[in-house]
């Protein structure tokens, strides 16, 4: 598994998120089927990203997280969702794109 399972770092996300954040981010990895949500590549590295970020009120539900590929080797979605945050980067009623037009 790629994410770090140290205690410390367990410790410190279970405080931070929780149970209902783990059981929706576990959905939102199996909709992603090893896709990033937003460049639609297959990346082997890839994280849960709130879409509205919880410094705006954005919920753990699964239908506010969407997997985005992160760091060396991917188009770093997620580095660059991040780096634009602050700005009202989406809104929260966005629909989510479920249209399968690649399959
Ligand atoms: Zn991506
Ligand atoms: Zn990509």
């Amino acid at each position: 598994m790629p994410w770090d399972n140290s205690p410390a770092k367990r410790a410190a996300s279970e405080a931070t998120y929780g149970p209902e954040y783990r059981t929706n981010r576990a959905i939102a990895r199996r909709r992603a089927r090893g896709r990033c949500e937003q460049c639609h590549h297959l990346h082997s590295r890839l994280e849960a990203d709130h879409i509205v970020p919880r410094s705006q009120g954005g919920t753990h539900h699964h239908t506010n997280l969407r997997m985005l590929c992160k760091g060396e080797g991917t188009c770093k979605c997620h580095d660059t969702k991040t780096a634009g945050e602050g700005g009202g980067y989406r809104k929260p009623n966005d629909p989510e794109p479920v249209t399968r037009t690649e399959w």
